[in-house]
């Protein structure tokens, strides 16, 4: 994913019908709160500031250009080609966020090693995927859907981006996303798939065919981890964020935000605020609940930066 800015989620989604745009979940925060509540709580309630780590921008530098070494024409879309977008793009993205210059200060040899970590990603992807054989339908995607919960207001708008989406002549949709990490373990292969199943169901709601194949791309090993969905995957998915969103109105309701500790609290940035570890949340902010429910941009995250 990329850093490009969000779409106006509000006309996006208005447009699609009478749902308020606010009441939206991306796979990023629906994997927060699954993580952890009092993790979502601080994304999305106290919307705390993260410093971005030197590995997810990286992760950003890669997707951009993946995203567009596409734009070349087929047989231009070679390694090397793909090399040389890796400097332009982490020029562009230190332009549009300068806060991300000071991940490295003045050190020089830091940054040619971290964009030579870039390469070795990309080098990885063409041992993948033959980029010259593929023509993506669509790159950073934008989709979204809406789906009914049992909570009052009775809707919920599920969106995200989609790294790429090819599609065959006869109408076979397969949903690509990269990672830069490694491919987890086969135990945790069902939490890596339920952002991709997420995105199935978005795209079976908005196109009414369910995606024929869903991949994962993990170039930290150079592996793809492939799923074929079928109707009762997607239909148990909706059940599963429908029960999750419930859950994340009733924490907002109540102001029951639990810590829930795990392996991931080591790289948590709200580790000192966070009971479970001595530390004393913030007071809610004024509003709290309303923030849960109108999250606007932080229910999407921050295209490419969730990634690693
Ligand atoms: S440190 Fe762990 S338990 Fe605490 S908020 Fe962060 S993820 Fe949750």
């Amino acid at each position: 994913m990329t850093t490009d800015a969000a779409p106006d989620v509000s006309r996006v989604a208005s447009a699609g019908g009478a749902v308020p745009a606010s009441r939206a979940l991306s796979p990023s925060r629906a994997g927060d709160f699954m993580q952890c509540p009092l993790l979502y709580r601080f994304r999305v309630v106290d919307r705390l500031a993260e410093a971005p780590s030197v590995a997810a921008v990286r992760g950003t530098v890669v997707h951009a250009v993946l995203e567009r070494i596409f734009d070349l024409p087929a047989a231009a879309r070679t390694l090397e080609a793909a090399v040389e977008l890796v400097l332009p793009q982490w020029e562009r993205l230190r332009t549009e966020e300068p806060a991300l210059a000071a991940l490295f200060g003045d050190d020089e040899q830091a940054v040619d090693s971290w964009l030579s970590g870039a390469r070795d990603l990309l080098a990885r992807w063409f041992e993948l995927e033959d980029p010259t054989r593929i023509e993506p339908a669509d790159r950073e995607l934008y989709v979204e859907a809406t789906i009914d919960v049992e909570t009052p207001e009775g809707a919920l708008v599920l969106r995200g981006y989609v790294d790429r989406l090819d599609v065959t002549d006869d109408g076979r949709m397969r949903v690509v996303d990269y990672k830069t990490s490694r491919a987890p373990r086969e135990v945790y292969e069902a939490k890596a798939l339920f952002q991709m199943k997420f995105y199935a169901l978005v795209l079976w709601r908005r196109r009414g065919v369910v995606p024929a194949l869903l991949q994962l791309v993990y170039l930290g090993s150079g592996e793809i981890l492939r799923y074929a969905p079928d109707e009762a995957d997607l239909l148990a998915t909706e059940r599963k964020l429908r029960a999750l969103w419930t859950a994340i109105e009733r924490a907002a309701r109540t102001g029951d935000w639990r810590p829930s500790p795990g392996r991931l609290c080591d790289w948590c940035d709200h580790k000192a605020l966070c009971p479970a570890f001595g530390g004393t949340p913030p007071p809610l902010p004024e509003g709290g609940p309303e923030l849960v429910v109108a999250p606007s941009a932080s229910a999407l995250g921050t295209p490419g930066l969730d990634e690693e």
